[in-house]
């Protein structure tokens, strides 16, 4: 068909699966396993939702300003989107336009390599070491623009602030945009950076640490002329991006900071407990600082494990792409669910 020849054509992002079966022990897409603060869950059912007809506040108002509170920062150098997915896409849109290759890792978040192709702009990947750790060295060339996790996923390896400074050092003419979906599980965040670079921005979500993947939320912090800039691309695609119920229970997630605390706390330990558990299955990984452990065993290839543990109900993500095929990504659920998974494990690799 003619009209073919003009269609954007890309390869869409494949999100890990959201089983129907609710029997599952769901430990493929870092999704957290307690449920959303308290005052969230209490707040969502005393809602007056006949406030639904009328549009939401364009700016989100009310997030931002808690948003600014919390973290320390001015009102106008916070911008909220549709979870950090939206926030990301909408950055890549905004600030990689030089036409030279935006630089990231070779293992890193697949949605980046998506957006770029989506958006025509150049990329080029640079292979992380050995140890998965990010090699500063290789953002010392030319580039339109650099994005990378901290810590990073699918490793959950976290960068110190002096790695990221030299990554920043190195770039100070391009727009260095540091994606903290996994910060709030014991990493320390680059936030004490942006008084010093002005081409700093940090992005974080709600989807993972406050447990609320569902209603997606999402934002960045950064100089205020470029959350000035984010919005005027936001604006002329779509001013209504973030719904009312998302706006109101999102304040109520960021007040509840003690309950934040204790969930992020829980899977941190479950996640140090787990470590020690795999380690003694023949498990090998590299440190992760996130809410997943990125894992292979020394004997048996991870996609027959990835298959034994889903016929058991239990899933995890792997990945048939080169250099990770032989790792399994999983996330930390409850006490109850990782124990159930390491029980099966045991049993399946004495018979093997
Ligand atoms: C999960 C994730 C995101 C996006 O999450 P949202 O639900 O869209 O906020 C962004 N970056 C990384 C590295 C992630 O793992």
């Amino acid at each position: 068909m003619k009209w073919e020849d003009n269609v954007r054509k890309v390869v869409p992002y494949v999100a890990g699966e959201q089983p129907k079966n609710k029997n599952v022990i769901k430990l493929n897409t870092n999704e957290c396993p307690y449920p959303p603060a308290p005052g969230v869950t209490g707040l969502a059912q005393e809602m007056d939702y006949s406030d639904l007809r009328l549009y939401p506040d364009t700016n989100a108002t009310p997030l931002v300003d808690v948003l600014a509170e919390y973290y320390h920062v001015k009102p106008a150098q916070v911008f909220v989107g549709v979870g950090s997915d939206d926030v990301l896409a909408t950055a890549f849109q905004t600030f990689f336009n030089s036409g030279k290759p935006i630089l990231f890792p070779d293992v890193t978040y697949s949605f980046y390599d998506v957006w770029a192709d989506l958006y025509k702009i150049p990329y080029k990947t640079c292979p992380l070491k050995e140890d998965w750790h990010i090699d500063p060295e290789d953002y010392k060339q030319p580039n339109g623009g650099v994005i990378f996790p901290n810590p990073n996923a699918p490793t959950g390896l976290l960068e110190d602030l002096d790695t990221v400074e030299e990554i920043l050092q190195a770039n100070r003419d391009v727009v260095v945009i540091v994606d903290e979906a996994y910060i709030d599980f014991g990493g320390i965040s680059s936030l004490s950076l942006l008084d010093k670079y002005d081409n700093l921005l940090i992005v974080q979500t709600f989807s993972k640490s406050r447990s609320m993947a569902g209603l997606r939320i999402g934002f960045c912090i950064g100089n205020e002329k470029m959350i000035q800039y984010l919005n005027d691309v936001k604006f002329s695609i779509n001013s209504y991006t973030m719904n009312r119920t998302s706006q109101v229970l999102g304040v109520e997630a960021v007040r509840d900071d003690a309950y934040f605390k204790e969930i992020t706390g829980k899977i941190v330990a479950t996640r140090e407990r787990v470590k020690k558990e795999l380690t003694e299955l023949g498990f090998v990984f590299p440190d992760s600082k996130a809410n997943f452990i990125f894992a292979s065993h020394k004997t048996v290839p991870a996609k027959e494990i990835f298959e034994a543990l889903r016929a058991q109900n239990i899933y995890v993500r792997h990945w048939n792409k080169p250099r990770i095929d032989n790792s399994l990504r999983i996330t930390i659920g409850t006490d109850e669910e990782m124990d159930t998974m390491l029980e099966f494990l045991r049993e399946y690799l004495k018979e093997r």
